[in-house]
């Protein structure tokens, strides 16, 4: 009993985090930032609504599909909560490994960076790299059928909302957080090796500076019906919370583009970007042969349909 209501406090406090610490995209600081660009939108717009009106939409956070948000958020943090531990100390293991192997084949003589140097390459290290595997993970979800099943629940949602970022079927949270895991580990043990152990590694798990540049200009209109668009060139560069949008149409011309996370680039290299200026009205969700029977209105549903249909892809193929 106990056991269970340690994990539900556990819960809870991951929930609450979410609004209190500064590295997550919820952090009330956040929020705030992304109300005042919200409001720059609604200016340019010249909308007939109230500001409050037009961010609270009752069809957008009341809607079946914002529900369905919200307890995936819910029962998601109890996945977090069972998987936080295994991820750290797989982390640790890796960026362990990886410094001793680089020790062993290189040995120590041949390079040291300071503690500055260290701090400012790591950084760009691991954003770099973070991004780009989110990018190519996320590619291989929209290009691979089992794993579009999963993904599927994602875009599924038919109005977007900032919350909508955790609809996330449990597998691939699981599949997103060992990706960040093996990478942080890789990049952490190469940067423990080259500044040759004089960083505690505690201060390699601190905020990254790109991280909160994203994270304040924006990152929570990603999922919002607030179309922040950037100029021309710098969506080349950085995803506008727009070109997010466009990734969540439903409209076959928009399917598979925009798969980034906060850097344009891999999109624009391997041809898949879509700039704001190229796309003029959007709805929300998945293809209507993808959810005729509108499926994925349920919570239960969005956990149990992937499974489901993997199996009836299989069963078809062995027939
Ligand atoms: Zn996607
Ligand atoms: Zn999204």
């Amino acid at each position: 009993m106990n056991d269970v209501l340690q994990t539900i406090h556990e819960v809870c406090r991951v929930i609450i985090e979410n609004i209190t610490n500064p590295e997550k995209r919820l952090y009330f600081g956040y929020l705030i930032s992304s109300t005042a660009l919200a409001y720059y939108v609604y200016y340019k717009t010249k909308s007939k609504k109230t500001f409050w009106s037009y961010i609270f939409n009752k069809k957008t956070w009341l809607s079946q599909s914002a529900k369905v948000d919200y307890l995936l958020l819910i029962f998601n943090s109890f996945v977090k909560v069972i998987l936080i531990g295994p991820y750290l100390f797989f982390g640790l293991y890796i960026a362990f490994y990886t410094d001793d192997f680089l020790a062993k084949t290189f040995g120590y003589e041949s390079i040291k960076l300071s503690v500055t140097q260290t701090l400012i390459l790591y950084t760009v290290s691991l954003t770099l790299l973070s991004d780009f595997t989110t990018y190519i993970l996320h590619y291989m979800m929209h290009r691979f059928k089992f794993l579009w099943e999963f993904h599927k629940i994602h875009h599924a949602a038919t109005t977007l909302n900032p919350i909508t970022q955790y609809r996330i079927h449990p597998i691939e949270l699981i599949l997103v957080n060992c990706k960040e895991t093996i990478v942080f580990g890789l990049v952490m043990g190469l940067f423990d090796y080259l500044s040759v152990h004089q960083i505690e590694k505690i201060t390699f798990l601190g905020i990254n500076i790109f991280s909160f540049i994203f994270l304040f200009f924006g990152a929570n209109l990603r999922h919002s019906s607030v179309k922040l668009k950037y100029f021309n060139f710098l969506e080349y560069f950085f995803l506008s919370p727009y070109q997010h949008q466009i990734h969540h149409s439903n409209l076959p011309e928009h399917f598979d583009q925009n798969l980034g996370s906060k850097l344009a680039i891999w999109d624009w290299m391997f041809g898949t970007l879509l700039c704001s200026n190229q796309v003029k009205k959007i709805t929300f969700g998945i293809s209507k042969e993808e959810d005729k029977q509108h499926k994925y209105n349920s919570f239960v549903n969005n956990l149990y349909l992937p499974f489901k249909n993997i199996y009836k892809a299989i069963s078809n193929k062995m027939k």
